[in-house]
């Protein structure tokens, strides 16, 4: 079954009912959003997400609730070996956005390994995985997907290998995956026009099965670039035909794809983004 959603965002008054209302409204039947905004740690309590509302009408239109996936914030920097101030607070703010994870009853939270600045790449990719050794218990019913970066600046997690070494070093590997990002991967130097072999490699290196979200975005720049700049399906780098050939991969069914390309004249893009993909055809968006 093709599960295909978008970023969404999430703000009062209704939180993650307007979250759940904006996805439906794109034809989406799967989502991400972030608990709050994505730069800062500020939190509203999650007693005023109206989680109940939201993921009633989310099961009510057949959608499933882990599809529902939570980005945590950017200022989480793990990798980060030279401020040990950072690595606290980043400790911090990820434990409180798996209990808010939790509370909606979400399974999958996408996060940003982080940058080494001019720290050692092999220590700090260490540190990702001591940082979650931390923060992870047991019980969680959570599932961390590392992201791909694109390798802009300082990014560890640019290459599967990368992936794979914090991985290797995290103790509860049942609470391990990985958010695949087409536009980073590409800006990393993989080739999106033969996806197969991307695809082989992943397998090879970290295992499909703990493949567990897509991030589906055009690229404003080359192949290995390292930029990190996402354009509309269609009007990048990338192009329509190879990512609808990863939207409709057989071996990437089920799997969560969300879009987060720019919005265009300040409107969604989403809804056609979706539409083009659901009939596997590129139509001009008319914004
Ligand atoms: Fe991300
Ligand atoms: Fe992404
Ligand atoms: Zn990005």
């Amino acid at each position: 079954m093709l599960k295909i959603g978008s970023h969404v965002s999430m703000s009062g008054p209704d939180y993650i009912l307007g979250s759940v209302n904006e996805a439906l409204a794109y034809k989406a039947n799967a989502l991400m959003l972030y608990t709050g905004a994505p730069q800062n740690s500020f939190r509203i309590p999650v007693e005023r997400l109206k989680i109940e509302e939201g993921i009633s009408k989310w099961k009510e239109s057949g959608c499933d609730v882990s599809d529902i996936i939570i980005h945590c914030p950017y200022i989480i920097n793990l990798a980060n070996t030279l401020k040990p101030e950072t690595f606290e607070s980043g400790k911090e703010v990820l434990r409180r956005e798996i209990d808010r994870t939790m509370a909606i009853g979400a399974r999958y939270m996408v996060l940003h390994p982080g940058s080494s600045l001019n720290g050692d790449v092999d220590e700090s990719l260490k540190q990702v995985a001591d940082g979650l050794n931390e923060v992870l218990r047991e019980d969680d019913s959570v599932v961390i997907c590392l992201e791909t970066m694109s390798g802009k600046g300082s990014e560890v997690g640019r290459t599967f290998e990368q992936i794979k070494t914090i991985i290797d070093n995290v103790s509860l590997k049942d609470k391990m995956g990985v958010c695949l990002d087409t536009c980073h991967i590409h800006d990393a130097g993989y080739n999106l026009n033969d996806f197969d072999s991307v695809l082989k490699q992943f397998d090879e290196i970290i295992g499909l099965k703990s493949l567990y979200v897509v991030h589906v975005n055009d690229s404003k720049n080359v192949k290995g670039a390292h930029k990190d700049r996402h354009a509309n399906i269609g009007y990048g780098e990338i192009g329509f035909a190879a990512l609808n050939k990863v939207v409709h991969h057989p071996l990437l069914d089920n799997i969560p794809m969300i879009l987060e390309t720019p919005y265009i004249n300040s409107q969604s893009p989403y809804g056609y983004e979706i539409e083009n993909f659901r009939n596997g055809e590129f139509r001009e968006i008319p914004l």
